[in-house]
């Protein structure tokens, strides 16, 4: 189409053509909504919605294709946005940096509703760019939250995130299990949570070109269940006395993660998501206060 001006609604047409078959025409839609929204400000947007015919600005489709071109071969739409929505935050997003998914709005919004108790101390494991973290540090404004990541990248990405969704999290750059937390970090905690990286590396093959191609591996796919037995002793060790663990499982695991939990003292319960598939698994200190 070259740089010729066009219309709001050529533009949908142009992005339905090209994006339908590849993502069916709901997703198509909602990717044509997401880039109106990151390319023109809202009262230029509501100024054009409103005047039919009338023209979008004309350096508008020269990026407008670009972007179309990098969805075409698989990018993720965060990565091309450089955002995505997590719960009610916005979280900048960097190539390099896991992309948060639905599946974990659903199990730490329903685990924010079981807690009766404001938790002090949370600690989230593999925080990425802040979503659990800060998520919890919004909803419990008296809590000293703590997230680390073995991704330098992720860490500076989380603190953007933190700040300017107008929490502080106490960070820290290490791989969980191999490398201790900081001396300045607590040593009890009334929550933890994790999305840790569980995809198993024998389903890399099945996995979509959107993740293979653009994520980066090392925070979704992994062998065996060595991080969730570290977790589960750390866990053993370190939670209070009523304080919780959750964590994000590969619904085909959780089952033996559960099991795994129990050899090492913990009480787990299994959880579903929206599909029906054990997602999410909690386990609760139990004892004497
Ligand atoms: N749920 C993610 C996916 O299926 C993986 C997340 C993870 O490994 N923690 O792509």
């Amino acid at each position: 189409m070259g740089s010729q001006p066009v219309s709001l609604a050529q533009l949908r047409q142009l992005t339905l053509s090209k994006l339908s078959p590849q993502y069916g025409q709901e997703e198509a839609e909602a990717l044509f909504r997401r880039l109106l929204m990151h390319f023109l400000p809202e009262w230029q947007l509501l100024w054009l919605q409103s005047r039919g015919e009338a023209l979008c600005p004309p350096d508008l489709l020269s990026k407008w294709e670009g972007a179309l071109h990098r969805l075409s071969h698989y990018e993720p739409i965060a990565y091309i946005i450089g955002k995505t929505h997590f719960v009610d935050i916005e979280l900048l997003i960097l190539p390099g940096v896991f992309i948060p998914r639905p599946e974990t709005e659903s199990w730490a919004y329903a685990l924010y509703a079981q807690l009766a108790v404001s938790p002090r101390t949370i600690l989230d494991i593999g925080t990425g760019s802040g979503a659990l973290a800060i998520f919890f540090a919004q909803r419990f404004p008296h809590a000293q939250v703590y997230a680390v990541d073995k991704n330098p990248l992720a860490i500076l990405l989380a603190e953007r995130n933190a700040v300017r969704n107008g929490v502080s999290i106490h960070t820290a750059i290490l791989t969980f299990g191999q490398e201790p937390l900081p001396e300045y970090f607590p040593r009890k905690w009334d929550l933890i949570v994790s999305n840790p990286p569980y995809v198993p590396w024998e389903a890399y093959s099945e996995t979509g070109e959107n993740v293979r191609l653009f994520e980066p591996p090392e925070a979704i796919f992994c062998t065996g269940f060595e991080l969730y037995e570290r977790i589960a002793i750390y866990a053993y060790e370190s939670l209070s006395t009523g304080g919780r663990i959750a964590v994000e499982v590969f619904p085909p695991h959780a089952e033996s993660i559960a099991a795994l939990w129990k050899d090492y003292g913990l009480a787990p319960t299994l959880h579903k998501d929206e599909r029906g598939l054990w997602r999410w698994i909690v386990a609760v200190r139990e004892g004497e206060e």
